[in-house]
């Protein structure tokens, strides 16, 4: 995909993990997670940048990533929450409620003013997701027919955002109806972690 050729050689990999530090902690301690490349089992290697995070209704959140090392391959990879994106200063909850509105019909503008948030910033995330709609539509589509027992398709619109948006809400769903713990993770964190990042961004590096 042309996207993919754009987005190649950034340095740090992005992992997403659970939004528990502890849990994470824990997994990593113990080598329960593993190397998206080779399977190996990660150990800790430091931590990322601390960066600010705008959570929603304005809240600030500081968040240092912590960092680990493939035992295996050696690639280090910064371990992001699932409540965020790579490369993005917004929680993934808020940019999903601005996706959702979009997928109304809504222009960055309105959009923008709902979430009381720059144009700028907003028509960013729209055109990204726009970019990259059918590549999520066919990801979660196929989550969809995995998790649920008898999969409903969403009707299709004339918007492949609102395609893609529609299916992430059927797919977070039936993850909720097989797994009940999924009813606290918000569909924009589930996505997030399905997708491995690439909600916005094809080829996500940590920054
Ligand atoms: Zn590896």
């Amino acid at each position: 995909m042309h996207d993919d050729t754009v987005c190649t050689g950034w340095r740090d990999q992005v992992l997403i993990v659970d939004a528990n530090v502890v849990l994470v902690e824990r997994q990593l301690r113990a080598g329960e997670l593993t190397c998206p490349r080779c399977g190996a089992g990660l150990a800790p290697w430091g931590h990322g940048r601390p960066r600010e995070i705008r959570g929603d209704l304005g809240a600030r959140l500081f968040v240092r990533p912590r960092r680990s090392r493939c035992t295996g391959c050696q690639v280090t990879h910064v371990l992001l929450p699932e409540t965020l994106w790579p490369r993005r200063a917004d929680a993934a909850e808020v940019i999903g409620a601005g996706l959702e509105i979009a997928a109304l019909g809504m222009g960055h503008r309105q959009v923008a003013v709902h979430l009381g948030l720059s144009d700028g910033t907003v028509r960013g995330w729209i055109r990204r997701f726009r970019s990259r709609a059918e590549a999520v539509r066919r990801h979660f589509t196929v989550a969809l027919v995995a998790l649920a027992d008898d999969p409903v398709m969403p009707e299709p619109t004339a918007s492949p955002l609102s395609d893609a948006v529609s299916v992430i809400v059927a797919a977070h769903r039936a993850a909720a109806t097989k797994w009940p713990r999924m009813n606290t993770v918000s569909r924009w964190s589930f996505a997030g972690r399905a997708i491995d990042g690439r909600v916005l961004t094809c080829a996500p590096s940590a920054n």
